[in-house]
């Protein structure tokens, strides 16, 4: 095989090796059935071993209690930003801090009104709003925020309070840390970014709400909640092999000793690259210290000269998908679970060299 590359992608991005390597063991030949995976009917006991797993390992990882159920759909985390508001009701409060959250509440002002309630626009989305930045209005139909800014690089540490249904688009954070679900109605991740490949998105919701509709009469059936939900998220065909990496990916998880521990791993990592680019004479990170993310790390050097040649030089060095977003430029290292500690100090060092 071909030397493995230092997988920084921002998503589709890295997976567990030990997963992929499970999953070539097991294309050909699922579980010595005679056929692949992808072959098989999603209605068949294998497969309902499958999606039966991934929920279990998801529901054990974040101990999901009784009130809420897990969810695979397609159409990505941009689909949700429609069938929120289009289930739980128009009239959302969204807290913006970033690409994401701008285009979660521009597609719920096509469906009816949405609150903007704070917006790091002005600031170059480089900070997180305090507890005292948010005038949440009391009659909103929910609240929903970003916890990790892909793009911009910074992540909630806490989650915001209110009184309102709590919403949260965790893409790009999920499984990466512990998290008290029952705070939420609705957590949603497209897997791409740390829980498995593209085509599927996980989506954790309180009963309450998809067990009865009571959004908007014009919903199509196949955009409520409870279509899917009643269901077991069969209504249109799933995406089989992704829910499968899904487990794979959920139960590697588990393997490491679960969310506490990929938590302590993320902290140590994030913190191994945050210090050489703090300490380092040209680089500048983009985010508020106390708004880091753990899993996106975004900086500049003090020359787009001199980032391309940092880019040129990681390249050679078989490190890939270290530019920046195209709508903030700069660099960006996506450090997700999958992303080994070594990738890391491989980073680290690199940059530490790339002084003079
Ligand atoms: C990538 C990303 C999205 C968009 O996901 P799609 O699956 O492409 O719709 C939404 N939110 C966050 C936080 C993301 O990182």
């Amino acid at each position: 095989m071909t030397e493995r590359k230092h997988n920084f992608n921002a998503g589709p991005a890295a997976l567990p090796f030990s997963v992929l390597k499970t999953v070539h063991e097991q294309l050909l030949d699922f579980e010595e059935n005679g056929l692949s995976l992808m072959e098989m009917s999603h209605r068949s006991a294998e497969f309902d071993e499958v999606i039966e797993g991934a929920k279990a390992a998801l529901t054990t990882l974040y101990e999901i209690p009784d009130t809420h159920e897990v969810m695979f759909m397609q159409g990505g985390a941009s689909l949700q930003f429609a069938m929120i508001p289009l289930n739980l009701g128009a009239g959302g409060a969204y807290i913006n801090t970033g690409t994401w959250s701008t285009r979660a509440v521009a597609e719920a002002k096509t469906i009816g009104v949405a609150h903007e309630i704070w917006s790091g626009k002005d600031g170059g989305f480089r900070r997180i709003p305090t507890a005292a930045d948010l005038a949440v209005p009391a009659d909103a139909t929910y609240l929903h925020y970003t916890s990790n800014n892909t793009i911009y690089g910074t992540q909630f540490q806490t989650r915001p309070t209110s009184n309102l249904p709590l919403v949260c688009d965790m893409s790009s954070d999920f499984i990466s840390r512990p998290v008290d679900v029952s705070a939420y109605d609705l957590i949603y991740a497209g897997a791409q970014k740390n829980a498995g490949p593209s085509g599927v998105t996980i989506v954790i919701i309180k009963k309450s709400i998809s067990r009865v509709f009571s959004g908007d009469p014009k919903t199509p059936k196949i955009m409520r909640y409870v279509t899917q939900a009643e269901k077991g998220s069969m209504y249109n065909t799933p995406n089989t092999f992704g829910i499968w990496i899904i487990k794979l990916v959920a139960e590697w998880v588990l393997s490491k000793g679960g969310l506490g521990a990929i938590h302590t791993e993320n902290q140590e990592k994030a913190e191994m690259l945050y210090d050489v680019i703090d300490a380092h004479p040209r680089c500048t990170g983009h985010a508020e210290v106390t708004g880091r993310s753990l899993m996106n790390v975004t900086f500049r050097m003090d020359s787009e000269a001199r980032e391309k040649a940092f880019l040129a030089h990681c390249t050679e060095q078989n490190m890939i998908g270290l530019k920046g977003h195209r709508s903030v430029g700069g660099l960006r290292a996506s450090i997700y679970n999958a992303v080994p500690k070594e990738s890391v100090a491989n980073l680290c060092q690199a940059l530490s060299e790339f002084r003079s």
